[in-house]
């Protein structure tokens, strides 16, 4: 059982690392994938509980935003957490989601919501990247909205008249970073469409050229046509073809391993880092 792309309360889960590693180990998982957003905060103590027959692919979900201003999510996987201009580009993103979430809170104070940056601070978890779920998480608190489902589904949506983005690499500065620091990257959910605005077959060639070494294919947010799609797109492409849960504990429905990676093309997809990153006791 191979889960690729999960978060921990690094970022936008509630389980912290050492749970997390835990419910891998105890639902039998072989390899499990740790790509919190933006950050590489939630290795060390994942790596401190690591027991037993489960492999770590250590990574990070890193926000882009295409020149069209579409937002995508790029996966990187085994690159060295060392890598000095990779940190920097991780710790820039997470410093303008501050005055991102300050502009929106802004937004739903002028539109008469009692919500500031103290309730969204008051609910992160110490060190978490901050995202649009912790907002989601203080409207709850204050009794606005009922859950974070309610929140994407409305006030939090990337249609919504409150959504406001936040400075990100390009996906092809985001995967050059990933590959200049030795790992491989693989882009999430390419085809999530009930995100907003999506992005077209042709999307994908530069991409390939800048190093994109795999598609995450089989995820919840894609229908079965799309996923189609996207695994000729990877055939034509000779990109790995990943699935995963994108679990995020009780942040989300998501279930862990509920989507899986084929073990041939996660040798595939692991090969191509520049190093055997796979963390093993
Ligand atoms: P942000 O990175 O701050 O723009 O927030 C986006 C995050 O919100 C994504 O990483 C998702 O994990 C999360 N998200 C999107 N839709 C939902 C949802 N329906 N329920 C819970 N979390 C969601
Ligand atoms: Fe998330
Ligand atoms: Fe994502
Ligand atoms: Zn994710």
């Amino acid at each position: 059982m191979i889960d690729l792309h999960t978060h921990t309360n690094k970022s936008d889960g509630t389980d912290s690392p050492r749970e997390l590693v835990n419910k891998a180990i105890v639902q039998g998982l072989t390899v499990l994938g740790i790509s919190d957003h933006d950050t590489t905060s939630s290795w060390q103590e994942a790596k401190q509980t690591l027991r037993g027959n489960l492999s770590l692919v250590l990574g990070s979900e890193i926000s882009c935003l295409t020149s069209d201003g579409v937002s995508v999510h790029m996966l990187g996987l085994l690159f060295d957490e060392t890598h000095a201009e990779m940190q920097i580009m991780l710790e820039e993103t997470r410093d303008g989601r501050i005055p991102r979430m300050r502009k929106m809170i802004e937004k739903m104070r002028s539109a008469g919501f009692d919500i500031s940056m103290d309730d969204v601070e008051a609910v992160k978890p110490v060190g978490a990247t901050l995202g649009r779920p912790h907002l989601a998480d203080a409207l709850v608190s204050k009794g606005i909205i009922a859950s974070r489902e309610e929140a994407f589904n409305g006030m939090l949506n990337n249609d919504s008249i409150f959504y406001v983005s936040h400075a990100a690499p390009t996906p092809a500065e985001a995967i050059a970073m990933i590959r200049r620091a030795g790992g491989v990257a693989v882009i999430a959910h390419p085809f999530a469409s009930h995100r907003g605005q999506i992005l077209k077959p042709s999307d994908f060639e530069p991409m390939v050229t800048a190093g994109l070494n795999g598609i995450e294919v089989d995820h919840r947010d894609q229908t079965p046509e799309e996923r189609a799609m996207l695994r000729t797109i990877a055939r034509e492409l000779d990109l790995a073809i990943t699935g995963s849960s994108d679990y995020h504990g009780g942040g989300k429905v998501n279930l862990l391993a509920e989507c899986q990676t084929d073990p041939l093309e996660w040798e595939k997809l692991e090969s191509q880092a520049d190093a055997r990153r796979v963390v093993r006791v």
